[in-house]
């Protein structure tokens, strides 16, 4: 990573960005491992497993070429004609919608998976909410002979037929959670209590760049393949070679963490867009879940509180620990947009692109509709997957 000089609102900040946290996993004040006694061995065994791995070609080679022939990478950059046209921007849409099993979440558990069978282990364990990172586990499992266990929260098994189904037949156990309010959260941490008693011979495979060291970094590393193919696509679509604008819808953070990667050592300004009723960001305090510290949705008493967002995998009440932190240097903005504009920005998106969103992507889009943006500018969106989930939930809400 480049040496890049910032100006935040206050001081001056020297250092490389989005680089490794080092061994405590610190992203200013935040992120660390928050874990009970019995987990702080096997997170420090990950991370050593990691580092070696990546710093492995050996490794780097068969993910790379498991990511072409399996996953569908190199993902396109398309440019967005008739929308440009019609907000008198470049829109640049790094697609992957278009990578298997429909969105970036492959990305990050083919390279979980690998480093899990090069650590011995023979069982993935993962926590979903709408059931999309589970599916990806799932997928991943059966391409490695891993057997996987999915926790996730039983209105969300209600909720998430389909995806049920479908992690079924992938060959995963799914294990309904029935504590709390029986979703996302709850999930995460009967998956994390189910990983004590397992830790021999199970991987935690988390969803996004949250969790405990060496989760935020490994997930974003295992994402940077966004940023870093769009870079290269972006010099090859622009002649000014770095777009000014890069957004990125913003869950737990992974998607936009990986395209960010990619730019934070350029001019081009970073807005990860988040949902109203999820904004972690905007409007969470600080505090420790999961085993990370970061900014969560919270009522008056602490308490950690549901997240509602017409897309299920923005659905989160909290927001990775290094995203806060770009925040606080002034690297990066968070925004976050209504359910209605989102489903407008799909809308709009499907007409004139003919290119049919995942709700959570049409996040990144319905920010970029609202016109804030210079004319003349260059864009690029992550679409972070495809709609086919959505069309139900669409279906009722136009
Ligand atoms: C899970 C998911 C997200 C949110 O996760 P991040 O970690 O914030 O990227 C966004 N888009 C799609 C399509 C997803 O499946």
């Amino acid at each position: 990573m480049g040496e890049v000089l910032i100006r935040p609102r206050r001081e001056v900040v020297r250092g490389p960005l989005m680089g490794d946290p080092g061994a405590l996993g610190r992203f200013g004040e935040y992120g660390g491992r928050y874990v009970p006694e019995s987990l702080i061995g096997v997170c420090r065994e990950v991370e050593e497993a990691f580092r070696e791995a990546w710093a492995d070609p050996a490794y780097r080679g068969q993910l790379d070429r498991l990511l072409s022939t399996y996953a569908g990478r190199p993902t396109p950059l398309t440019p967005a004609l008739r929308l440009s046209a019609e907000l008198g921007v470049t829109v640049l849409l790094k697609r992957e919608d278009l990578a298997h099993t429909g969105s970036h979440k492959i990305n990050n558990v083919l390279g979980q998976a690998l480093l899990a069978k090069r650590m011995g282990r023979t069982r993935l364990i993962a926590e979903t909410g709408a059931g999309q990172h589970g599916v990806a586990t799932a997928t991943a499992a059966a391409l490695f002979g891993l057997r996987a266990t999915v926790f996730m929260g039983a209105r969300d098994v209600e909720r998430q037929e389909l995806n049920v189904f479908r992690m079924r037949m992938l060959g995963a156990e799914v294990v309904p959670v029935h504590s709390g309010a029986q979703t996302l959260k709850d999930a995460t941490s009967e998956a994390m209590r189910h990983w004590v008693g397992a830790v021999d011979e199970a991987h935690y495979c988390m969803g996004s760049v949250l969790g405990p060291a060496p989760y935020p970094w490994m997930v974003r590393e295992l994402q940077r393949v966004i940023g870093d193919e769009a870079r290269r696509q972006c010099a090859t679509e622009l002649r000014a070679a770095v777009p000014d604008y890069v957004v990125a819808c913003v869950g737990g953070g992974s998607n936009a963490a990986g395209t960010f990667a990619g730019f934070v050592d350029t001019p081009a300004r970073l807005v990860g867009v988040e949902a109203d009723g999820g904004a972690g960001a905007s409007r969470g305090r600080l505090g420790v879940l999961h085993g990370v510290r970061s900014m969560f949705l919270q009522d008056e008493h602490g308490q950690v509180a549901e997240a509602h967002s017409i897309a299920a995998g923005l659905d989160y009440p909290g927001i990775g620990p290094e995203h806060v932190h770009l925040r606080d240097l002034g690297r990066a903005r968070y925004v976050s947009v209504s359910d209605s504009e989102v489903t407008e920005a799909a809308m709009r998106l499907a007409r004139t692109e003919g290119i049919i969103a995942a709700l959570e992507s049409a996040h990144a889009v319905a920010w970029v509709l609202r016109g804030q943006i210079p004319a003349g500018s260059t864009v690029l969106i992550t679409l972070s997957g495809r709609g086919d989930k959505d069309l139900a939930t669409l279906k009722e809400a136009l």
